[in-house]
């Protein structure tokens, strides 16, 4: 079986990216996968620390690894956004194939002292986990937002990408661009989109030289989402997409079974409903 690190070299190689998409429980999981399988592209599943407490840290990681091994399928596990070092060390220890650090709320210097910490006590646990840090201002919460954050004084520069890499030791860079975390009411309507610098990407992925993350991608068009990907863009996080799916697949199928309690025959609708923007980001990454 190929590991993380070598299914992004490849993605850098073929200019592709992979879908990452978080889920809170196995009717998200069962989506993403099914919808991997179908296309026949590997895929990073994303746990925040709210949705790891959720499923629990140990049980998710055993779900993923026995997808992994049944079907013997490229599916990996990434700790989503973790703030603490202790929380980190959990994921590593359950066996996580990528931890995101996120240390980017704090002053520059701080981050990077935090994330160098970070990367040494996490690889001295187990050197093929993936540490990802974070530079610059995004966001916070996959949620639907009343109003748009002004992020544009926390964009990333290619010098501070350059540096961060340096001297922190991390594999992957998540970078401000552009990307927002959560949703506008317009961007859930489809009235709205988000929009990328393409440009600040390349100058960033040409200094950093490392592979990067593209947070916050719901809400984006496909043509940005090309375009960032074509640029260096090596992996797109998808959540509150998903997240709306999910809601209105639930709502659907209560409101068409009003008497109906079996709830594998509830939730079927939901999996379809997010299984249905999973193939179409997972498509778009890839290539289609
Ligand atoms: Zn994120």
């Amino acid at each position: 079986m190929r590991e993380l690190r070598d299914v992004l070299e490849q993605t850098q190689k073929n200019g592709v990216a992979v879908g990452h998409f978080n889920i809170a429980d196995l009717v998200l999981l069962k989506a993403v996968f099914a919808s991997a399988q179908e296309l026949k592209v590997p895929v990073l599943v994303g746990v925040s620390e709210g949705e790891r407490e959720f499923i629990g840290v140990r049980q998710i990681a055993a779900l993923v690894r026995s997808l992994r091994e049944e079907f013997n399928f490229p599916i990996f596990l990434n700790a989503d956004h973790t703030h603490s070092l202790v929380k980190a060390l959990d994921a590593a220890k359950a066996g996580f194939d990528a931890i995101v650090f996120d240390a980017s709320a704090l002053p520059f210097e701080q981050n990077v002292h935090q994330t160098r910490k970070a990367v040494e006590a996490i690889k001295a646990i187990n050197p093929s986990t993936l540490m990802e840090g974070e530079i610059g201002d995004i966001g916070t919460g996959s949620e639907i937002h009343e109003h748009a954050p002004d992020l544009s004084k926390g964009l990333t520069t290619p010098e501070e990408a350059r540096q961060f890499v340096e001297s922190t030791g991390i594999d992957i860079l998540a970078p401000a661009v552009g990307n927002m975390h959560g949703m506008l009411k317009s961007m859930v309507q489809g009235k709205t989109s988000k929009h990328l610098d393409t440009e600040r990407i390349a100058h960033i992925k040409k200094a950093a030289r490392v592979p990067l993350t593209l947070h916050g991608g719901s809400g984006t068009g496909d043509e940005d989402l090309r375009k960032a990907i074509a640029a260096g863009i090596n992996i797109v996080h998808i959540n509150t997409e998903l997240r709306v799916a999910w809601r209105r697949g639930l709502e659907e199928a209560l409101s068409r079974q009003p008497d109906e309690v079996v709830p594998y025959k509830i939730l079927a609708s939901p999996v379809e409903y997010v299984k249905h923007v999973v193939s179409s980001r997972l498509k778009l990454f890839n290539g289609g």
